[in-house]
């Protein structure tokens, strides 16, 4: 709105929407902001912008099948036994698939 669109759509902040709708339900004209971060989204992808916390997200599904931290010591507090290993043998396949034809898309 301040006209800081490049800056906007280069941060951090428009992949930090869950796209939980709560703030839909809670607006008074059932507009919310989840359509509004989905479109910068595009825009900043279509810019070619890299998406550093989607790439830290392959980055940990690559490593250990996660996408989100394990929070161990969360877990532990909870009584929750650990999150269980997983063998990423898929998930390397299924990524690798993705960006081949990624890359035959273009
Ligand atoms: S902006 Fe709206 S849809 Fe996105 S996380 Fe916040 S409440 Fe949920």
């Amino acid at each position: 709105m301040r006209g800081g669109l490049d800056e906007v759509l280069s941060g951090d902040e428009i992949w930090m929407c869950l796209q939980c709708g709560k703030c839909e339900q809670r607006c008074p004209q059932n507009t919310g902001l989840k359509d509004m971060f989905t479109r910068l989204r595009e825009l900043s992808i279509k810019k070619g912008n890299r998406v550093r916390i989607i790439e830290d997200k392959i980055k940990m599904l690559l490593e250990e099948g996660y996408a989100m931290p394990k929070r161990s010591g969360v877990r532990k507090r909870m009584n929750i036994s650990e999150a269980p290993k997983i063998d990423a043998t898929q998930i390397k396949g299924i990524l690798k698939r993705a960006k081949e034809d990624g890359a035959d898309d273009k």
